[in-house]
């Protein structure tokens, strides 16, 4: 029998050379990642049918993976510049030969043919302005609108900590005035491209929006985001630019429909019709009258309850104006981030009753990911990439963070990331309970998170303190977008405990990188992660799920998910592999967003 020696340029792990020589063909795949030993052959083997072989060694790949006792991929994989704790720059800080996680774009999305203009008016966009999902939304909406062949534009606060160099194309377009508290305050409005789409800065000459974070800088956020708000509007004005619609997000632009009926469709804008997103119903946007009057409105006419009172401080002195309740009354639609939050935002919170008198305009659409920003297979933060139909390049992301931030990286021990702001609404003591029961059960975890509120901030640096000394646990108290992008792909699980979400994204991309959600069941957790144990409905199964509160509930679930890891390494592979295959993208729902755009344009 001949006897045919073939390099191998692709890392197969798991994969021995016995069972190899049985199998036609080595996967050539990808050019990052280089493996460089050789295999021996057999001539009778078959190298034209690629797709089957694939199959056939994915298949060997899993049985493997099963029967092995994991290795290091040391030596595997040579090209790989393993990380250290102690280097002298974080392997998240090493430089990338980007800024954006992805520079591929799309092309073959289907074009609408009814199109429309669309300028999205928000205080975030990701990557360059993004404290949570707000930014990460309006990015990926924007793009799923363009690649249809709509005409979107972005405008956003040109906050002072936005990196220039990430912006491409700037340009001064315009220098107008705006109004703010009795003065015409003068603004510049530059345009660029972010991450492929065009954005609209925005930049008052005082002192607003200066500062090292997009929030909590030194000055009035109340005051800057209506003067923002209709710093925007005046900008259209004075450009004659009249989209179909302004999509409002979130209590920041509330004021916006407010000044656009009662203001400025009395002047030239007369097309644009309003559509409001509310991403998360805990922040209304409280504001006294005389405040509203700043931006040139007349705060007590709108101090009523079918406009925009906050209905609890009725009788009080004073009485406060909810900025998110008056966006709702004047947009011509509301959308909130999920269906089950919908429901819930229907049954409870003192914004019912405006939602349920303005029902018939108020939508429940599911977000997407950015599949562009949010790519596995292309993403240059990741070591080495990969895809659903081999996810070997996942393994190499797992030991990579294990070795970067001096986390044991022998043998096969489930990793699971929490990726989160730290406030109340993402379940504090729950992640507080896994990081314990986590470390108990002999796992590894990672907390990613900044805490706006001082007191846990610290609770969660006396955490670490505690923890981080050992090889299983890290409490990483900070803001990394690189960061982010290599603990999604490292990790096998992804912690959601959230005690309430409006949609929830990290779920989501977390899937897409192949680590297996283990949430808790509300809002759009509820819509997006359906519980393996769950007979009514194995197809759509793909996580682990729990609906109290208590610790007991978590513990359970954390029992579960790593049973499963551990017994059944085979369908744990498969899983991983479902999951990469869910399709949550923006291509799926932008086209409800787009419906709602239609059914309210003026033509
Ligand atoms: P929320 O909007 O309530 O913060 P989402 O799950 O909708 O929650 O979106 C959170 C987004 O913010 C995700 O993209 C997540 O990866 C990101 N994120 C949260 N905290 C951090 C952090 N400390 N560093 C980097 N990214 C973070």
């Amino acid at each position: 029998m001949e006897v045919v020696r073939i390099a191998v340029t692709s890392p197969v792990f798991g994969v021995s050379k016995t069972k190899l020589s049985d199998c036609c063909f080595v996967p050539v795949r990808r050019k990052k990642t280089i493996v460089g030993r050789k295999f021996v052959f057999n001539s009778t083997t078959d190298f034209s049918n690629r797709s089957s072989f694939d199959r056939k060694i994915q298949a060997i790949h899993l049985e493997q993976v099963a029967a092995d006792k994991p290795k290091s991929l040391t030596g595997l994989v040579k090209d790989v510049d393993w990380p250290s704790p102690s280097d002298e720059i974080p392997f998240w800080k090493r430089k990338f030969h980007a800024h954006d996680a992805n520079t591929e774009i799309p092309v073959n999305i289907e074009k609408d043919s009814d199109l429309l203009h669309v300028i999205h008016v928000t205080a975030e966009m990701a990557p360059i302005a993004k404290v949570g999902g707000l930014g990460d939304v309006v990015t990926g909406l924007a793009r799923a609108c363009l690649l249809r062949g709509h005409k979107v534009d972005v405008m956003l606060p040109f906050y002072e900590c936005i990196q220039k160099d990430n912006i491409q194309e700037l340009s001064l377009m315009s220098t107008y005035n705006s109004y703010h508290d009795g003065n015409w305050i003068q603004t510049n409005a530059y345009s660029g491209l972010v991450s492929d789409i065009p954005v609209i800065f925005i930049e008052p000459t005082n002192q607003f929006f200066k500062g090292e974070d997009v929030y909590g800088g030194s000055y009035n956020e109340l005051e800057a985001y209506l003067f923002f708000s209709r710093a925007c509007l005046e900008w259209m004005q004075v450009t004659g630019t009249q989209p179909d619609i302004i999509h409002v997000h979130e209590w920041q632009t509330g004021a916006l429909p407010l000044l656009y009926w009662d203001m400025y469709s009395y002047l030239s804008l007369q097309k644009p019709r309003i559509v409001l997103t509310i991403h998360n119903m805990e922040h209304y946007g409280e504001c006294r009258q005389e405040q509203l009057n700043k931006c040139g409105l007349d705060g007590s006419l709108y101090a009523t309850i079918d406009k925009a009172i906050d209905d609890r401080t009725i009788g009080h002195n004073p009485e406060r104006l909810s900025l998110l309740k008056g966006a709702i009354v004047y947009s011509n639609s509301v959308v909130t981030v999920s269906p089950t939050y919908l429901k819930e935002t229907l049954c409870s919170g003192w914004l019912a009753s405006a939602l349920l008198t303005n029902h018939d305009k108020y939508h429940g659409i599911l977000n997407g990911i950015d599949t562009v920003l949010w790519n596995p297979a292309s993403d240059v933060f990741l070591p080495t990439n990969y895809h659903a139909h081999n996810t070997d390049g996942k393994k190499i992301c797992k030991q990579y963070l294990q070795r970067g931030l001096g986390l044991a990286f022998e043998g096969r021990v489930p990793l699971v990331v929490c990726i989160s702001r730290l406030v109340a609404q993402k379940g504090l003591h729950l992640i507080t309970h896994a990081i314990s029961h986590i470390e108990k059960q002999g796992g590894q975890m990672i907390v990613l998170g900044k805490a706006p509120d001082g007191r846990v901030q610290r609770d969660f640096e006396a955490l670490a303190n505690l923890h981080n000394k050992g090889s299983t646990t890290r409490i990483l108290l900070m803001y990394s977008e690189e960061l982010s992008h290599m603990l999604y792909a490292a990790a096998d699980m992804v912690l959601v405990p959230s005690i309430y979400e409006p949609c929830g994204l990290a779920q989501m991309i977390g899937m897409r990188y192949g680590s297996v959600p283990i949430v808790r069941k509300t809002g759009g957790l509820a819509d997006t992660v359906f519980d393996m144990d769950d007979q009514s409905q194995p197809e759509m199964a793909n996580g682990f799920v729990f609906e109290g509160i208590d610790e007991g509930s978590l513990s359970q679930t954390l029992d579960r998910a790593f049973s499963y890891y551990k017994d059944k390494p085979i369908e744990w592979e498969k899983l991983v592999q479902k999951v990469m295959q869910i399709d949550n993208s923006w291509n799926k729902t932008a086209s409800k967003y787009i419906d709602v755009y239609n059914s309210i344009r003026v033509r």
